[in-house]
């Protein structure tokens, strides 16, 4: 059943990305003399459309909860601004755009070559006749087999300096809110799409499942964020990540810092951090942020830019600025109290 919806629903967008291909895009690739990228921006415009149908669905579903059961009280949402920015910048998938003009050609060349010199890929659906090659158990497995790597990619976004200076877009919003989830550095986008299409080519997934998962794992990002009072209960935090376990990781004084660089990177399940000890089921709520914009003697006052343009340069600022470099995780560490320790394992 659940086949037959999403075929249904690869009907009609796929209709709706051939209708506005032949009437607004062909034209002006006719006119400016672009025809040899018509077949890649075919595929992209499927991307687009996705995007804003999970815009809308997401904020019908979740702006409501926010108005509602807000978690903090804003003055304004001035704060937010940015955020709606780059969640249309990601969802019209100009980050995929950009993906499938100048990686798609390279992948296609490494599946070749992958052909050419039978380098074994895991195919998964393999596995277990009858039952791996079902759609909604492969559809599962690739789920959790993404998100184990999600769970490493984003703990290395903590581990490294350069990366973090890049993921630190991410952790700048104070008014975490449903259209936070997108704030991220657009390299950092791009790095990201590259390792979960070569994760995913490597694994096996086919693209018409790709689309969905990334749906699925886009969806219940922007829940994780939202800014309302969503009790989840004691199981089903255990089973998905909730609100509050993510916005445990946004936590000035744990998500980022401690002997781990913090606590909480699941992406989709919280079940990697409970297996690798990173877990924190503290439900307190705390000021969410980066240590360095607290005001002085918390934190060095440090602005990471209000507008988007300005939130993509801080982060070459911060590398050519070796000396904030050095003395950013030491301030970290000491600004840890062993009582934050002993949560990080509760
Ligand atoms: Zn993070
Ligand atoms: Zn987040």
């Amino acid at each position: 059943m659940i086949h037959d919806i999403l075929a249904q629903l690869d009907n009609g967008i796929s209709a709706l990305q051939t209708l506005r291909y032949v009437d607004t895009v062909q034209p002006f690739f006719y006119r400016f003399g672009l025809m040899g990228y018509d077949e890649d921006t075919y595929d992209a415009l499927y991307w687009v459309i996705i995007g804003v149908l999970e815009i809308v669905v997401t904020y019908a579903a979740l702006r409501p909860l926010e108005a509602l059961r807000p978690v903090e009280a804003w003055h304004d949402r001035k704060a937010v601004r940015a955020d709606v920015i780059y969640t249309w910048i990601a969802k019209l998938g100009i980050v995929n755009i950009a993906f499938f003009f100048i990686l798609q050609p390279l992948f296609d060349h490494w599946q070749s070559l992958m052909a050419i010199y039978d380098v074994p890929n895991i195919d998964l659906e393999s596995i277990w006749p009858g039952v791996t090659d079902q759609a909604v158990v492969s559809f599962l497995i690739y789920l959790v087999v993404l998100d184990f790597f999600g769970y490493w990619y984003h703990r290395w976004q903590h581990r490294f300096g350069v990366w973090w200076e890049l993921h630190a877009v991410h952790h700048s919003q104070q008014q975490m809110s449903l259209w936070a989830d997108d704030r991220n550095h657009l390299l950092d986008d791009m790095i990201q799409a590259a390792f979960f299409a070569a994760v995913s080519l490597f694994i096996g997934v086919q693209p018409t499942q790709f689309v969905v998962l990334v749906a699925v794992g886009n969806f219940m990002q922007s829940v994780q964020h939202v800014n309302a009072r969503l009790p989840y209960g004691w199981l089903l935090e255990r089973v998905i990540v909730s609100p509050a376990f993510h916005r445990r990781h946004h936590a000035v004084g744990y998500g980022h810092e401690g002997t781990r660089y913090g606590c909480n990177f699941g992406v989709l399940f919280p079940w990697w951090d409970m297996l690798f000890r990173t877990a924190s089921w503290n439900r307190t709520i705390e000021p969410t942020g980066i240590r360095d914009q607290l005001p002085a003697p918390h934190g060095a006052a440090r602005s990471y830019g209000e507008g988007v343009i300005a939130q993509q340069w801080v982060c070459v600022r911060a590398h050519r600025d070796a000396s904030a470099r050095k003395t950013f995780p030491r301030r970290w560490r000491d600004g840890l109290s062993a009582g934050d320790a002993s949560n990080l394992k509760s």
